[in-house]
Parts: structure tokens; sequence; C-alpha cells
């Protein structure tokens, strides 16, 4: 590796809304997330609807109307 044009390389802490946390290696340090591989219903396996500010809700209305 050439010095002084890499970003630097160093541990870091990803905390997830869940609670769980991973230890990784970063070049922006510590990272806050809302969703990681322990909590995301890919790979739980369980369907957990994440609505954030009524979204869904808004969309079945939407399409609702679109249907009449
Ligand atoms: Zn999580």
């Amino acid at each position: 590796m050439k010095d002084g044009i890499h970003p630097e390389f160093k541990p870091a802490v990803i905390k997830c809304a869940c609670g769980n946390v991973i230890e990784t290696h970063t070049t922006k340090g510590d990272i806050n997330v809302e969703i990681c591989s322990k909590c995301h219903p890919f790979y739980t396996g369980k369907q957990k609807l994440i609505d954030t500010g009524g979204r869904v809700d808004r969309f079945n209305r939407r399409f609702n109307k679109a249907d009449k």
C-alpha cells in the first residue's frame, strides 16, 4: 500500500436500532443503523412490517382509489 493516499482504516462499531452491535473496520468510524442482519425479516424469517409514518397505509388507500 502506498503511503498517504489511503484513508485511515480503523476498528469501528456498528450499532443497530434493535440493539445488535457489530464490530468491524471502516474508514468512517462508528455507524448507527436502523436494521441489520439480526433483525431484518429476510434473515429472521419473520414477517415484520416496518411501517414508518403510515407509508403502507397511504399506499393501500391510493391503490384502492385507483382500482375503483
Ligand atoms: Zn438489527
